[in-house]
């Protein structure tokens, strides 16, 4: 796979830079509630400053649709920013129709930060439009993509503008694609996956190429119920896609045919009813009652992923075991994570996982820390496992 350049290959002391981040950070009342995005991407951008760059920053916020949405102002982002940099950081206002952000650019020097205006006010930015791409180009000497998590859209400030620039991955983007280069491109083998959540409609072309790629394939969750049934198990009232049992059978046929062992819970903690607490109960998975229904892997299938863990070298993670938000359904899900991060910390296991609710499973396990690496950027890194090239990515390469 071509290389892609870094900070490392630029010199940015005295040049006009421009980067695009994510700041698409959660705001309530006007201010900041979780700075995890922020502190993520602000060593990379003082490091920009404090070699006399001037930095523009491009970022989008929420769903404008192209429109000039006051509610999705970038505005209140400046000040958490700033604090977090420690540097002025100056809110430019523009509905990118008009040419406040090159003005602001032209005023600013070495060091100066400038936070422009959400990037989607204009229609141009999602239809990656060549005439908004220019405009974005025409801030800065050098392109920096520092927003991993914007990578699998081709828009005008993620893709457009990198071809009208000398371009670059920033620090975070650089170490997020080493991560998953080192996962999934290269990786050391043997290679376990671990696919689990709520439905397979939603992850089948991530469950068709993680077979391709993985040694063994271990699947959990409500998805598992799908594959469980289309090997003729009736799973009762659990969730259970009816319509895909042979597409399930197709992915179990097509696994084995290449190779890739496919590891399906031999028993489960089944309740009648979807609440915290409820009444459950641990039984084979062939041996669920017809009013009960599948929400956690259970004890063996639990010893078994666990065992898979110790055998292998590289473990990637999607979906939790179970209905993790409900005790004691998190258990599954809790003790296959602890067990990876303990792996992980004895240098033993390289683990990347990624995913919304992975993200926070892991937390809820206290077993983020100790993984080699947790990508929170969504539907990016779900599209990496799928195997699609990110038109963001694809770009800074070369
Ligand atoms: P991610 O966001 O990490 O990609 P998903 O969104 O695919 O993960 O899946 C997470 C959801 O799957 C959680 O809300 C969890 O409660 C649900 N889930 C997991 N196992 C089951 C199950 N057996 N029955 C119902 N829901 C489940
Ligand atoms: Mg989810």
């Amino acid at each position: 796979m071509p290389q892609f350049k870094t900070l490392d290959d630029i010199d940015v002391s005295g040049k006009r830079v421009v980067i695009r981040l994510d700041l698409n950070v959660p705001v309530a009342d006007g201010a900041v509630t979780d700075t995890t995005r922020i502190d993520r991407i602000v060593p990379g951008l003082r490091e920009l400053a404090d070699n006399n760059a001037t930095v523009a920053i491009l970022a989008h916020f929420g769903r404008p649709k192209g429109d000039v949405r006051p509610e999705m102002s970038l505005a209140p982002i400046a000040p958490a920013l700033e604090k977090a940099l420690g540097r002025p950081v100056r809110f430019v206002a523009t509905d990118w129709r008009d040419d406040a952000a090159a003005a602001a650019v032209n005023a600013a020097g070495p060091g100066d930060v400038l936070l422009m205006e959400n990037t989607r006010f204009h229609p141009g930015e999602e239809a990656n439009a060549a005439d908004l791409a220019a405009k974005f180009a025409a801030l800065g000497d050098i392109y920096i993509n520092d927003a991993f998590s914007a990578a699998h859209r081709a828009h005008a400030s993620t893709e457009g503008i990198a071809h009208l620039l000398p371009s670059a991955a920033g620090r975070t983007m650089a170490a997020e694609l080493e991560a998953l280069e080192a996962a999934l491109g290269t990786p050391k083998r043997p290679l376990a996956a671990v696919v689990g959540g709520a439905k397979i409609s939603t992850k089948l072309e991530l469950l068709g190429n993680l077979s391709k790629i993985a040694d063994t394939l271990i699947i959990g969750g409500g998805m598992a119920n799908t594959f469980l049934a289309a090997q003729g198990i009736d799973v009762g009232k659990s969730l259970c896609e009816h319509d895909l049992l042979e597409t399930a059978a197709g992915i179990l046929k097509e696994a084995s045919a290449g190779n890739c062992r496919i590891v399906l819970p031999v028993d489960v903690t089944v309740a009648r009813e979807f609440a915290a607490n409820a009444d459950s109960r641990t039984c084979d998975a062939g041996d669920v009652a017809s009013d009960e229904m599948i929400l956690d892997v259970g004890p063996r299938a639990i010893t078994e992923a666990k065992a898979v863990f110790d055998e292998a070298a590289t473990v990637v993670w999607n979906g939790p075991f179970g209905a993790f938000e409900i005790p004691p359904f998190d258990v599954g899900t809790v003790e296959a994570a602890r067990h990876a991060a303990g792996l992980s910390r004895a240098g033993k296991l390289i683990t990347v996982a990624g995913g919304g609710d992975t993200v926070a499973a892991l937390n809820h396990a206290g077993a983020a820390d100790d993984f080699t690496y947790v990508s929170t950027a969504g539907g990016a890194f779900l599209e990496w496992l799928e195997g699609k090239p990110l038109p963001g990515v694809e770009v800074l390469r070369g």
